[in-house]
Parts: C-alpha cells; sequence; structure tokens
C-alpha cells in the first residue's frame, strides 16, 4: 500500500488550493489529489458555458498547478476511509494509507422529492461536473421551453444566459417575493427582478411548482400552485446545494444542522490528522458566530490557502474568525453585490443597525456616454460605528468595490475612519473625489447616528 504524507479527497477549488498552497510550503511531502473526474470545470462559470462563452472547454479548470509544484493526481472515486489505520480505499480497488487527510467534496445539488415528477426524463441540474454540462449545454441548445425552479444566484444566471435565445422561451419560478433574496435587501431585489426580465426571462415570483407534469416518462410542463401550467421540454432545477459528506460521515465525522463536516477555524476536524475544506465543511458567520451555510468559492479557496499553510503546524495564525460572505452577480448588464451583514440578516440575528446610503455616477463628469448608476449602501453598528455589511448596485466597478467593503469589514473600520480614506480617482476610471460614493455613504450612516 503506498503511504502519501498528504491525501486531498475532491478536485474543486478547495481541493487545488490547498493542495498547491500545501505543497509549495512542504516541498519535501508527498501529495496525492484523488479526484473522481478528469477533466474539471470552474464552478462560478457554468452558467455562461449556456451562452457567453458556448462550450465548457471554454470553462476548463484543473490542478495542473498543484501538478507542477510536484503533486499527484489520480482519476477515481474515494469509498472508504479509516481514521484508526489511516488507510483509504477507491472505487478502483486501490489502497493508500496518509499521514493527513483532507474532505475538499463539495456540495451537490438538492434533488427536490417532494415535488411530483421530479424524476422525469429531463429534469436537470447544475451539477458541478464537466462530462454532465457537456451534455446539459446539449439538451439547452435543443430545448424551446426551458423553466429553472428557484431564482436563487445559479437559477438566475443560467436563465438570464438562456433568454439570450431569442428562439427560446425561459421561465424562472422563485417561490418567495423576490429573487436572491437570500442575499440581497428588499430594494436590489426588486430591481434585481426588473433586471431579470428585462433580460427576457418569462419571471414567476411567489410562484410555488407543486408538479412537474410529463407524459411517457418525458417532461411537458410545470404546473404552478395558482394552477398555471407552463410548457417545457426541459426543467433545470436549482433550489440550493447541501454539502457532500456521506463519505465523511460513513467514516465516523459529525456533521452540523447543515450537513456540513465540523471543523474548527483552522479546517481541523476532531479527527486527529483529518481536515475539512470548503463547501463539504461548515462555517460560523462572521458577526452571529453561529453556524452559517455559505457555499462560495472564493470563501473555500481563502479556507483552502490557510489550510495549506498550516497543515503540518500553525504558520498562519487566522486575525480574522468566522466566514464573511461576499456575493456578486451581473445581471444584463447590472451588477448587484453585498458583503456582510444586510438588513435582515443584522435583523435576523438581533444585531441594532443603521444604513448610510448614496447614489451617483461611477465617472465624473457625468457626461461620459458609458457612466453607470453606482448605488452604495452601508450596514453599520450605530453604537460604535463598525461597518458590518454593505451593498452596491451599478456597473463592472461594483464587483471590485464590494470587496474594499469586504476589506472594511474584516478590518473592523468604522466610518468615522472611512470618511477619511485616502482614495485614488480618475475620470475615466471612478466616481468623483468631491463626492465618492463610499465616503459619502459614510458621511451618511454618520449624521444618523450623530444628526448634525
Ligand atoms: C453554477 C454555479 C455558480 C457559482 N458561482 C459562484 C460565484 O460566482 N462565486 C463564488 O464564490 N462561488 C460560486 N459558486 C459556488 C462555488 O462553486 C463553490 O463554493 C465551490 O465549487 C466550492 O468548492 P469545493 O472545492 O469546496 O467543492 P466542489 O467544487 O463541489 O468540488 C468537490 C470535488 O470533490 C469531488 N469529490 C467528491 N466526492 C469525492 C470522492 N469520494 N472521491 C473523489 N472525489 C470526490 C467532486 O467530484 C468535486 O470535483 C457557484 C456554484 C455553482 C454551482
Amino acid at each position: 500500500m503506498k503511504n502519501y504524507d498528504v491525501i486531498i479527497i475532491g478536485g474543486g477549488p478547495s481541493a487545488i488550493i490547498t493542495g498547491v498552497t500545501g505543497k509549495k510550503q512542504n516541498p519535501g511531502k508527498s501529495f496525492l489529489m484523488i479526484k473522481e473526474e478528469e477533466k474539471g470545470l470552474v464552478p462560478c462559470g457554468i452558467p455562461y458555458v449556456f451562452h457567453d462563452l458556448g462550450s465548457v472547454e471554454k470553462n476548463m479548470m484543473g490542478p495542473a498547478p498543484f501538478v507542477a509544484a510536484g503533486g499527484e493526481v489520480l482519476v477515481d472515486t474515494v469509498t472508504d476511509v479509516n481514521f484508526e489505520q489511516k488507510k483509504l480505499t477507491t472505487q478502483d480497488g486501490l489502497e493508500f494509507s496518509y499521514d493527513k487527510l483532507v474532505f475538499a467534496t463539495g456540495s451537490v445539488p438538492i434533488v427536490p422529492k417532494f415535488i411530483k415528477g421530479y424524476d422525469l426524463n429531463e429534469v436537470k441540474y447544475i451539477k458541478k461536473s464537466y462530462n454532465y454540462i457537456n451534455i446539459l449545454k446539449e439538451k439547452t441548445d435543443e430545448a424551446k421551453h426551458i423553466v429553472i425552479i428557484g431564482g436563487g444566484f445559479i437559477g438566475v444566471e443560467v436563465a438570464e444566459q438562456l433568454a439570450k435565445f431569442k428562439d427560446k422561451k425561459i421561465s424562472l419560478v422563485e417561490m418567495r417575493e423576490h429573487c436572491l433574496c437570500a442575499a440581497f435587501s428588499e430594494k436590489l431585489t426588486h430591481l434585481a427582478d426588473e433586471a431579470i426580465r428585462k433580460a427576457g426571462v418569462h419571471l414567476h415570483t411567489s410562484a410555488k411548482v407543486t408538479e412537474i407534469i410529463g407524459t411517457e416518462g418525458n417532461v411537458t410542463a410545470v404546473k404552478l400552485s395558482d394552477g398555471t401550467e407552463i410548457p417545457a421540454e426541459l426543467v433545470i432545477q436549482a433550489i440550493g446545494y447541501t454539502p457532500n459528506t456521506q463519505l465523511a460521515q460513513k467514516a465516523g465525522l459529525k456533521v452540523n444542522c447543515n450537513n456540513a463536516i465540523i471543523r474548527d477555524n483552522y479546517m481541523r476536524t476532531p479527527v486527529k490528522d483529518v481536515f475539512a475544506v470548503g463547501d463539504c465543511s461548515g462555517a460560523i458567520g462572521f458577526i452571529t458566530g453561529r453556524e452559517d451555510n455559505i457555499m462560495l468559492a472564493s470563501t473555500a479557496t481563502a479556507e483552502a490557502r490557510i489550510l495549506g499553510y498550516n497543515l503540518f503546524e500553525i504558520n498562519l495564525v487566522r486575525t480574522f474568525s468566522g466566514t464573511l460572505s461576499v456575493f456578486s452577480t451581473e445581471i444584463g448588464g447590472k451588477v448587484f453585490a453585498s458583503a456582510g451583514a444586510i438588513k435582515q440578516a443584522a435583523e435576523a440575528a438581533g444585531i441594532s443597525y443603521i444604513c448610510g446610503e448614496f447614489e451617483d455616477v461611477d465617472r465624473h463628469p457625468e457626461g461620459f456616454a458609458d457612466t453607470s448608476k453606482l448605488w452604495v449602501s452601508l450596514v453599520v453598528s450605530p453604537s460604535t460605528g463598525i461597518i458590518i455589511g454593505g451593498e452596491i448596485c451599478g456597473g463592472k466597478s461594483a464587483g471590485e468595490l464590494i470587496n474594499v467593503i469586504g476589506l472594511a469589514i474584516q478590518k473592523g473600520v468604522t466610518v468615522y475612519e472611512l470618511v477619511s480614506y485616502q482614495i485614488g480617482t480618475h475620470p475615466l476610471l471612478t466616481t468623483a473625489p468631491t463626492k465618492y460614493v463610499l465616503i459619502k455613504a459614510a458621511e451618511a450612516a454618520i449624521s444618523k447616528i450623530k444628526p448634525c
């Protein structure tokens, strides 16, 4: 039986970044990554395979940097792990022993068995699998009536892309009042719904799917709670993901209320030398300190970098405890982004807050042809002035500006500090120095804390 110093189970962003960081830090140690499929894909790029990228080949991602650093890769599925003997078995009957073991087994789409007809032919999912998406791309190319169930990021992005084909009718069904409710406040979800409709998607909100109707095993329509029947040849379920933890649980690891592997701030599980990272592992909300259900490539790779440095001893001390979610997406050219605690999250956690808002154009002066409106809202703790969250809506710059807010949250920056924030501005690139949106939003928050 071959032994490796480190074995990583998985081939997604967490596995790749843990592998490449860990191997570079420990060039003398042997590393093996065991992944299910030979070809990998950028999970966040999947929606764009259906139109803007045009093919799954243009959305490939693999462990090349890990291999270049000296790591080995095996395409196989791990079926059993024995913690006492520190060994594992694969589907092909291979056995390996390890010193350190990393679970990076990710997440899988939730299958809504409670919806009648969920098992009909052509009811599909957005699986993070190269082979599956390759086949799904052919099916979306052929189908003229496609219904997407679930108005979260993935459902919205896939619908927006498919609606770019003018010969298709794309319907999106969301049971809540607006799409993207978990990530944005009412104002932005309202604007997002408008952008989705403008992009040509037939949007049904406050609408619950009661049945997927079919004849001879094939989908023909989707039925809603109000009796509406939407004709469909293809249905894409996008109602969420669940951590892929069957293997870990079989081996004896405990999961939290979200089905995610319990681990500490350094990705260590309670079993010595066994780690869990990324979507398969539990997250603790940065403000509430409670279990949170955050599954993002950005947070997964941040955790993977920390784990890569700390596999053998703690070299990189984690100064920020908890996981900060930073979301962004683009619908029909409009960017929607949020970081940390948005209004409803603060309310649910019983945290008092005020908001400081400001809107301006993203260039200056306003006369340039390609300006977009840029709206910023900072969520602030009124007793300390500390920024705990934020939202932005606007052009492309919103995607990076939200990361500035993310950094401010992580560093505990107050709105008082933000008003003296040293910035660089340029007419073609940023908002005006006289009314820089982040600073004006901070001023708006201060005026609410201490009216002047
Ligand atoms: C359509 C879509 C769009 C997204 N967009 C964004 C975005 O814009 N920004 C963002 O931050 N996040 C986004 N995400 C979320 C992001 O993709 C996930 O957070 C990320 O993939 C998590 O990485 P991971 O490595 O932990 O898990 P995964 O990517 O799920 O990888 C897990 C890997 O483990 C392998 N595996 C599982 N079990 C075994 C086994 N027993 N043996 C061997 N291998 C195994 C799987 O085959 C898979 O390769 C998106 C997700 C989707 C689906």
